[in-house]
């Protein structure tokens, strides 16, 4: 008992190793993790009301006494767009940052958020956590393969592995083949990354030679059923999801054993669920209860989902998201990339000529492969031509998109239909056609 409390006293300051987390984190009672919830928000909106330049302001505009704040209840009055971080980033920095990442979107509309390294770490000890939590141990051997170019999973999970003193074999975002390759030299027996590029590796390992694993943990972009069952019958074992971002400083919950919701991080942060509909699904608010370099209030993270308090069969005392249906507005996500299709390609296409300002994207799967298909308008003789234009300004004006494209994360396809029949008689064309969810629904 005597241990627990000690364990429990470190946990409750972030200073516990994954260890002593895992072995009292099952024996909190909701309550204590509420309480610690409310007092961390207190502090949190004090601190806010003293430097955050953005928060002032808000508090100050919707009569919002800081020093009165005893609940998220009381800060209902806000919620923080997602266009307020983008244009006034720096009105929300309360310190001086020491790391930055990047959401991804069209040039010059990436949302930028600061960290101080204190933040990355306790970000990175709650991955550490969810190793101990699939029976992990430091004696296994991790590959990460997300993207390390200014998103955030690649950095925070290697330094997870570190953490948990593992080793882990930064392959980075790479072609599946050369992860594969290396697979049986490092005795690699976990893998992380996207589900597009783990399910390219996975048909490898499914087509040469099955190599077992201990783990597979991914997260950043939804993993339909019936592809995490085709990789646990290949990889023989279990298929982890996280959901994250960078706006959650990587993860905002991680799966347990039961692969039943995400287990939400409660203690630093509070997750809310804007105006739920009939099933529970609304828009999730994220508030930051430890931050110090850019603390966010009832932020609009942008994505749709459904969440529960009822406790897991696990024992762990948090609530959980049990779905993620979806981005609001244009945001999508496709073969591992987080992007705003319309923008984008609206941008991207004003630079080929031979092409009218309307097109249609429609996204859908073929077997295990997601596709991004292309109805553009044009009346040119040469379509290989004007094809081969459109990739190219893919490639210099959307690069990420064109990246993914070149990794295979999905497969795009273009059809060229004569000008003005897309929109027909309509004034309103829908740009962008996802039917992803529909075709797992009909399955
Ligand atoms: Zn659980």
């Amino acid at each position: 008992m005597k241990t627990i409390k000690k364990n429990l006293k470190k946990y409750l300051r972030h200073k516990a190793g994954p260890e002593q987390i895992s072995a009292v984190s099952r024996l909190i009672p909701r309550s204590v993790l509420l309480k610690t919830q409310r007092d961390n928000l207190i502090r949190q909106v004090r601190y806010c009301a003293e430097k955050s330049a953005y928060y002032r302001e808000q508090f100050a505009e919707h009569g919002i006494d800081p020093l009165k704040v005893r609940g998220i209840e009381d800060l209902a009055a806000i919620e923080t767009p997602n266009k307020a971080v983008v244009e006034r980033p720096y009105d929300f920095v309360c310190c001086p940052p020491q790391i930055a990442f990047e959401t991804t979107g069209t040039k010059g509309r990436n949302k930028k958020i600061f960290f101080t390294n204190g933040e990355v770490n306790r970000a990175t000890s709650h991955i550490a956590l969810s190793f101990t939590l699939y029976g992990l141990t430091p004696a296994d051997r991790f590959v990460n393969s997300y993207n390390f170019s200014f998103w955030v999973p690649g950095v925070l999970h290697q330094k997870a592995c570190e953490k948990f003193e593992a080793f882990c074999l930064p392959a980075s975002k790479v072609a599946p083949a050369e992860i594969y390759d290396r697979l049986e030299f490092y005795k690699i027996n976990v893998l992380m990354g996207y589900p597009s590029l783990l399910v390219r590796l996975t048909e490898m390992a499914d087509a040469n030679k099955r190599i077992p694993m201990k783990a597979v943990l991914c997260s950043s972009e939804p993993l339909p059923e019936r592809l995490r069952e085709y990789m646990q019958e290949v990889w023989g074992c279990k298929v982890y999801m996280g959901y994250g971002g960078t706006e959650y400083c990587g993860g905002a919950g991680g799966e347990c054993i039961h692969q039943n919701g995400y287990h939400l991080n409660e203690m630093d942060q509070i997750v809310e669920i804007k105006d739920p509909d009939e099933n529970g699904i609304g828009e999730i608010l994220l508030t930051t209860l430890n931050r110090e370099c850019m603390p966010l209030i009832r932020y609009n993270i942008g994505d749709l989902g459904r969440m529960t308090t009822e406790r897991c069969k696990c024992g762990l005392p948090t609530a959980r998201i049990m779905e993620i249906a979806g981005r609001r507005d244009e945001k999508a996500t496709i073969g591992s990339m987080d992007f705003l299709p319309v923008k984008a390609f609206d941008e991207l296409l004003g630079h080929v000529p031979q092409v009218t300002e309307d097109f249609q994207l429609k996204a859908y799967w073929e077997g295990r492969y997601q596709i991004m298909e292309l109805f553009y308008e044009s009346d040119a003789g040469d379509q290989d031509q004007v094809q081969n234009a459109i990739v190219a300004s893919m490639k210099e004006y959307s690069p990420d998109i064109y990246k993914n494209y070149m990794l295979d994360m999905y497969k795009f396809r273009m059809t060229c239909v004569p000008p003005r029949s897309l929109r027909g008689d309509n004034v309103k064309l829908n740009r962008w056609v996802d039917i992803r969810r529909q075709q797992e629904k009909d399955m």
